[in-house]
């Protein structure tokens, strides 16, 4: 028998430890970040059938829907389910019976990679509100895209809105529930017409482009991550970058996309918004968040019971003193209408299981709700 790891492909991540007949042992590289995290990625090819055991070395490196698996080498995506793993955070067996693909990729969660964007972009091509363009080259000289969505055959003032995810370039999740917005923004309905009527959209799906291509785990990264690189002289290019962009326009509505800690905890698996120091823009993401509440689906639904106020929790001031997350230091630098951070699950959300199709699903409603808090705060 000669099953095979390999990890050469985007988002690829693991170590091979041994593999002894069906039994693998793994280790998932940390690369250049300062504290344990869990992302892991890896294609298996299976010769012969059978139950195969995956073991990592550390714990904590599975969802409480298990791995994620993908049979179409990355495209779409399922969960194993937390049977597999016997109730361990750091094993799972996967039975290869010869009815699907031999090569199968696993993973933390359900990877949103560049090929993504690229069909993304592909079922839109030739929409005259899409423009794709370069917003500047990461630190490995790789472009980063920038999406822009505008109707300019409808005139009167239009205000801005920024959408970005991944400067924790493991959160992958969050980039599903982007698109959402964007293909809601992007439709012929009543809905999409509203949105381009009234606003000019920005967004960098991926803020830290080399992390999420490379396979990084991103969070905690030395010295600092691309979460804490807003400031006066931020490291990374596409964070100086975006704040270019940010300060060139006032905005009207910038929302952050993240997702927490991969299971449990107190929020972990809850759709929440990490609340700001400032008591005026506490009211308005308030507002905001009774409106969300409102729209999002049944099945990742958002409650404003989730929410975790500034001071609470992991999201206090020790939390930030490496420097400052984008939102935060918009906040301080100038005056958006609505400038937060949103945390989305890897796997479930207020019990509920997680798909692509209903993370996009709370994009649609984060964008309906969008329209209704800008008639809301004019009153
Ligand atoms: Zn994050």
């Amino acid at each position: 028998m000669s099953m095979k790891i390999e990890t050469a492909f985007p988002g690829g991540n693991v170590f091979i430890e041994d593999i002894n007949g069906f039994d693998i042992l793994l280790t998932r590289d940390m690369r250049n970040s300062a504290s344990t995290w869990f992302y892991w990625a890896f294609r298996a090819i299976f010769d012969q059938i059978g139950e195969y055991h995956f073991t990592f070395t550390t714990s904590n490196l599975l969802s409480s829907c298990g791995p994620a698996v993908s049979y179409d080498d990355g495209i779409t995506w399922e969960w194993l389910g937390y049977e597999c793993t016997n109730g361990s955070r750091n094993s799972f067996t996967y039975n290869f019976d010869g009815q699907k693909s031999n090569k199968v990729i696993f993973c933390t969660g359900m990877q949103y990679l560049p090929i993504h964007l690229e069909q993304f972009i592909a079922r839109h091509n030739g929409s005259p509100y899409l423009s794709h363009s370069i917003l500047t080259y990461s630190r490995k000289n790789r472009p980063v895209s920038l999406l822009h969505i505008e109707d300019t055959s409808s005139h009167g003032e239009k205000k801005h809105i920024f959408l970005s995810s991944r400067h924790h370039c493991c959160e992958m999740m969050a980039t599903y529930a982007l698109e959402g917005i964007l293909e809601t923004a992007l439709g012929n309905d009543e809905t999409g017409r509203r949105i381009r009527e009234r606003y000019i959209i920005d967004s960098v799906p991926f803020a830290d482009t080399d992390g999420v291509i490379d396979g990084d785990q991103g969070k905690n990264r030395i010295p600092h991550d691309h979460a804490r690189d807003y400031g006066e002289h931020p490291i990374y290019p596409e964070v100086k970058a975006i704040q270019d962009l940010l300060l060139s326009e006032k905005q009207f509505f910038v929302l952050d996309m993240h997702c927490p800690w991969i299971y449990g905890g107190a929020q972990n698996e809850t759709i929440y918004f990490p609340g700001p120091e400032e008591p005026d823009h506490a009211e308005r993401l308030k507002l905001f968040s009774e409106i969300l509440e409102k729209y999002s689906p049944a099945d990742a639904p958002f409650y404003i019971g989730n929410h975790v106020p500034f001071g609470t929790l992991w999201h206090t001031k020790s939390n930030y003193s490496q420097g400052l997350p984008c939102v935060a230091w918009l906040r301080k630098t100038c005056t958006p209408v609505f400038a937060h951070a949103i945390e989305i699950p890897y796997a479930i959300a207020s019990d509920k299981k997680l798909t692509v199709a209903s993370v996009r699903a709370l994009g649609r409603s984060i964008a309906e709700s969008i329209l209704e808090f800008d008639d809301r705060i004019k009153n």
